[in-house]
Order: structure tokens, then C-alpha cells, then sequence
């Protein structure tokens, strides 16, 4: 199936053309005429799936001046899309901008952690689309600087997100905003209860696509192990980076700090890097993915929560300096490469006091990881093949070595430990 099989304009052929783009991906070949249409739409997808596409192209096609039954009222918004954090904000409205260019539909992000009175001052200027969280977004209402009258579309972008984030008064009191007469798009990875209940309670006859199945990682992406001692992570991936000669990398830590400390590390060896986390304004956030994404950097430092929504076209690799804590978190990750066709490749960067997190993540996932040996690294403690573990006393290697008690404070990480490396060989 080609795009120019979907009955979209021309103004739009010519932007995705532009992206180089031919092939709709499963989740727009189904939405993009589903929504074209009319209909309601609750969609399974996760980022990568192309799913950004997915609704603003039939959305820009049915704003487009003379292909729109719909009225046009004065330049209040017309579109609504809800997303849960800033990045995303900015980059679905950066999509809108890309496909848009040519249709004469215009789009502004709206979020907060900036300056309100430019925002005002384009609203006022006139929006089509407006892409908002929902918090900054309930400023303005407050303010009277928006008018929601005249949505005629709304979209909820990773739902899920949303509500895990903790925004499900926020989105019921802007439900209740709108007018009742519009179309409704719901976008989630995973449908819990709490998604689904939302879902009824405002979609009308949806039609249902799903294109991936829940915590599935993209499928491109092959996933590795490298058993490292803490301590010789930095060297390591200092080794990875001079081997593989790689361009663009992106590399999580666990905490802020650890984040701060790595990139400085990296840029001092001479691999151009940033740290993107929550205590970086938003411009030098912004900074800091824009050089990435045009190649000035060659790897941004991030961690889980900044790096949620980053859309980074043919992102090859993906770096666990440190495995998340939350297994879910290692998907969401590794979900930043491998998209859209492209092929990907996460590896992950596990010491002894992390086996834990590795083994629950191989249980959300379903396979273990395979093993990759860097023989210069072998960390010094590793159990292989198994053997009686040796029981020195005060032998626990983890204390000192370890960066802080707190991250290493689970009961019983250290007795399955043996097993579970005996387990991955
Ligand atoms: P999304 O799932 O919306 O986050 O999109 C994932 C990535 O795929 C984005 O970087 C898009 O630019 C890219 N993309 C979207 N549609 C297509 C397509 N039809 N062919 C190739 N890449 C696409």
C-alpha cells in the first residue's frame, strides 16, 4: 500500500514525500482513512509504531481548507491533542509542522515550565491545532487566554501516560470544555482498567486498532548484556564507543546526577555529549536534542523520565549505563530505537548488584538476554561457571563499591545472584 492510496491531498503527499517516506505503517494504513471518515478512534500503539502520522495527517486533510465539511469558527483551535509531558508536546507539534507545511493548517505547543505570555500571544494570534498538556492547558482556561468552544477533534496521545502521570481530573475537566459534538482519537501503549474506563466514557462507536501488543519491545531492536564491575562501566563504554565508531547514542542513567557526571566523563574523553534530565531548562533541553538530532552531539546522557516521548528518527543505539528499576522502564527505553523499520540495538551495561533488575526484566519480556563477553571487562566477581560462592567474611563486594546504600538496599539481591549468572551463560 502506498500513502497515495489513502486519499490524502497532495499538499500532504508532498510533505511525507519530503520525509522520504512511501509505505504507511500498519497503524496508519488503518486510523489515516478510519479518521478521514469521521470515526472515533481508540488505538493500541506505542511510540515508533508511526502513530504521530497516524492521526495528524487525516486530521490536517480534514482541517484543509475546501476538503473540510466542518465549519470554521473565528481562529480559536479546532483540533485539541492532550499529551502527557512537554517533550512530546513539542514533538507531535513538530510533526504537524513537518506534514503540515503545505496545507496551510497551523499548530502551537503548548506546555509548561516556560513563559506563559507567548503562548497567549499565539493563541491569540490564531491556532488550528493545538498540542497541550493538560496542566498548562488548565492555566489558560483559568486565565481566559484559551477558547475550547470550537474543538471539533481531540486527541488523547499515551493515555496511559497520562494517567499514570496523574492527570485524570485535568483531562475530565477539559472533557468537560469541549463541545459535545466532535471526534475523538485515543492513543495508548497498554490498556489497563483505568484506560478502558476513560476510553467509555467519551469515545462514540470507536473504531479499535491495535498494532502492538502490550510490553511487546519493538521487534527490530536486539537486545545484549554485558556483564560489567560498576566501577569499569565508564571505561567500557568508552571501549564501545572507540570500537563501534557509533554517532548517536542514547545512553540512561538512573539518576540525574549520575547523568551529569557520565556526559561530563564522555565529553572530557571527546565524544560530544549532553545530559537531558529534569532539572535542565527547557531550552537547553530543547538545545540539547536538537544538536543531537542534527549530529552536533554524539550522545545524549538521559534518564527514564526526560527521555519520555523523545522521537528521534532511526535512532540506532540505545545504552543502559544503569538498568532501570522498573522493568517497564527497560521497554520504554529500548522502544527509542528500532522505529518504524529501521533496525536497532539496546545493550545494557549490568554489575552485580543489578541482577535483580535484569532478571525482572527478562520475566516482563519473556527471553533472557543474551550475554555479550567483553573479555578486557569481565567483572572480577563473576560466578562462571557457577561454583560455591565464596563466603568470605565481610566478602559482600557491593558495599564499597557501590555507589549508595539506597540502590542496593533489596533483600535478597545477593543470594540469587550465582543462579541467576549461571542462568545467562
Ligand atoms: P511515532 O510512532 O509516531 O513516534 O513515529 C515513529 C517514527 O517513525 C518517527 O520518527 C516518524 O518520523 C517515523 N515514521 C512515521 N511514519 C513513517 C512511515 N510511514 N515510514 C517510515 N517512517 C515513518
Amino acid at each position: 500500500m502506498l500513502f497515495s492510496d489513502l486519499g490524502l491531498q497532495p499538499e500532504l503527499l508532498r510533505a511525507i514525500a519530503d520525509q522520504g517516506y512511501t509505505e504507511p505503517t500498519p497503524i496508519q494504513q488503518q486510523a489515516i482513512p478510519a479518521v478521514i471518515s469521521g470515526r472515533d478512534l481508540l488505538a493500541c500503539a506505542q511510540t515508533g509504531t508511526g502513530k504521530t502520522a497516524g492521526f495528524t495527517l487525516p486530521i490536517l486533510q480534514l482541517l484543509m481548507p475546501g476538503t473540510n465539511p466542518l465549519r470554521r469558527v473565528a481562529r480559536a483551535p479546532r483540533v485539541l491533542v492532550l499529551v502527557p509531558t512537554r517533550e512530546l508536546a513539542l514533538q507531535v507539534e513538530d510533526s504537524v509542522r513537518t506534514y503540515g507545511k503545505y496545507s496551510g493548517v497551523n499548530s502551537f505547543p503548548v506546555f509548561g515550565g516556560v513563559g506563559i505570555n507567548p503562548q497567549i500571544a499565539a493563541i491569540r494570534r490564531g491556532v488550528d491545532i493545538l498540542v497541550a498538556t493538560p496542566g498548562r492547558l488548565l492555566d489558560h482556561v483559568q486565565q481566559r487566554t484559551v477558547d475550547l468552544s470550537a474543538i471539533e477533534i481531540l486527541v488523547l496521545d499515551e493515555a496511559d501516560r497520562m494517567l499514570d502521570m496523574g492527570f485524570i481530573r485535568d483531562i475530565r475537566k477539559i472533557l468537560q470544555l469541549l463541545p459535545e459534538r466532535r471526534q475523538n482519537l485515543l492513543f495508548s501503549a497498554t490498556f489497563s482498567d483505568e484506560v478502558r474506563s476513560l476510553a467509555k466514557g467519551f469515545l462514540r462507536d470507536p473504531l479499535s486498532v491495535e498494532v502492538a501488543r502490550r510490553n511487546t519491545p519493538a521487534e527490530l531492536v536486539s537486545q545484549s548484556v554485558i556483564h560489567v564491575d560498576r566501577d569499569k562501566k565508564k571505561e567500557l563504554l568508552l571501549h564501545l564507543f572507540s570500537q563501534h565508531g557509533w554517532h548517536q547514542v542514547l545512553v540512561f542513567t538512573r539518576t540525574k546526577h549520575g547523568a551529569d557526571a557520565l556526559a561530563r566523563k564522555l565529553d572530557k574523553a571527546g565524544i560530544a555529549a549532553a545530559a537531558l534530565h529534569g532539572d535542565k531548562s527547557q531550552g537547553a533541553r530543547t538545545r540539547a536534542l536538537a544538536d543531537f538530532k542534527a549530529g552536533k552531539l554524539v550522545t545524549l546522557v538521559a534518564t527514564d523520565i526526560a527521555a519520555r516521548g523523545l522521537d528521534i528518527d532511526q535512532l540506532p543505539h540505545v545504552i543502559n549505563y544503569e538498568l532501570p528499576n522498573i522493568a517497564e522502564d527497560y521497554v520504554h527505553r529500548i522502544g527509542r530505537t528500532g522505529r518504524a523499520g529501521s533496525a536497532g540495538e539496546a545493550i545494557s551495561l549490568v554489575c552485580a548488584d543489578e541482577r535483580d533488575n535484569l532478571r525482572g526484566i527478562e520475566k516482563l519480556i519473556g527471553k533472557s538476554l543474551a550475554v555479550t563477553l567483553v573479555p578486557e571487562f569481565a567483572p572480577s566477581a563473576h560466578p562462571q561457571p557457577p561454583v560455591t560462592p565464596p563466603r568470605k567474611p565481610g566478602g559482600e563486594r557491593r558495599g564499597p563499591s557501590g555507589p549508595r546504600p539506597a540502590s542496593t538496599g533489596r533483600p535478597g539481591g545477593a543470594h540469587g545472584k550465582h543462579r541467576s549468572g549461571s542462568r545467562h551463560h
